[in-house]
């Protein structure tokens, strides 16, 4: 599977940026995870909205929903202009009744309920859920295919089932809103230590720090990381990939 991250901003988008959103595309399937703030203009320099075959959401905080409705827009107007494409599934947990509704839009897209205790398939994706601590009902996943691997851990500050939760996995997609000096835990977030100790603990092959903060200087945060995590490190990147 190959992953293309689209947006790495936490909170809203940097000039000319975008907040979180993941291309993951594997036997032709493209599934986009999380839809923010300046992914629907970014995500068009890689695949167009109407070759999207799914979305999957782990949150409804704007830096992770905002382009969901410019997204169905986009397939509207291209149904308008003589394209043909199904119904667009949409992934999200059904705890905000009105967030929820909004995945859903005319025949445009279609909001579909995942169970957070049961494995989703999702074209040849396989999803398995982890309800993270973040002020509003988040959901870390992991997602497999092929044989690998990659955990996304949407926004949370650290808890212990994450280790078992990401064991192993070929790649972790780590949250890292704050530095080392900071405790992100009120604000359900990670820090760099954090995310290098969990990516140790859980034995992961590969850390990409994402979900970065506005300020300072962000490089900073896989030294501190790699205090605690001796395995290759990367920071989040717009239109980087990464093949498993
Ligand atoms: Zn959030």
């Amino acid at each position: 599977m190959k992953l293309t991250i689209i947006g790495f901003w936490g909170g809203y988008p940097k000039k000319n940026g975008a907040s979180s959103g993941y291309l993951l595309e594997h036997e032709g399937f493209n599934l986009l995870i999380d839809c923010g703030s300046g992914v629907l203009a970014k995500m068009q320099n890689i695949i167009e909205p109407e070759e999207l075959d799914a979305v999957l959401i782990s949150h409804y905080h704007p830096d992770h929903i905002a382009d969901i409705g410019v997204l169905q827009h986009a397939r509207l107007i291209q149904g308008f202009l003589g394209k043909s494409f199904p119904t667009l599934p949409i992934y999200g947990h059904s705890l905000d009744n009105t967030e929820f509704a909004k995945l859903t839009y005319k025949e445009i897209t279609k909001g579909n309920a995942y169970l957070p205790n049961d494995v989703l398939t999702v074209g040849p994706f396989q999803v398995s859920f982890l309800k993270t601590d973040h002020p509003v009902t988040c959901y870390a996943m992991r997602i497999e295919a092929n044989g690998k691997s990659i955990v996304y851990t949407a926004d949370s500050s650290f808890k212990e089932e994450f280790i078992e939760f990401s064991k192993g996995a070929d790649l972790l997609l780590c949250e890292c809103n704050f530095y080392q000096h900071q405790n992100g835990k009120s604000a359900g977030h990670m820090n760099s230590v954090d995310a290098g100790r969990f990516a140790a603990r859980a034995e992961v092959k590969q850390l990409i720090l994402t979900h970065l903060p506005h300020y300072g200087e962000v490089s900073k945060l896989i030294s501190e990381a790699s205090t605690e995590y001796t395995g290759i490190i990367k920071l989040a990147e717009e239109f980087q990939t990464i093949s498993l």
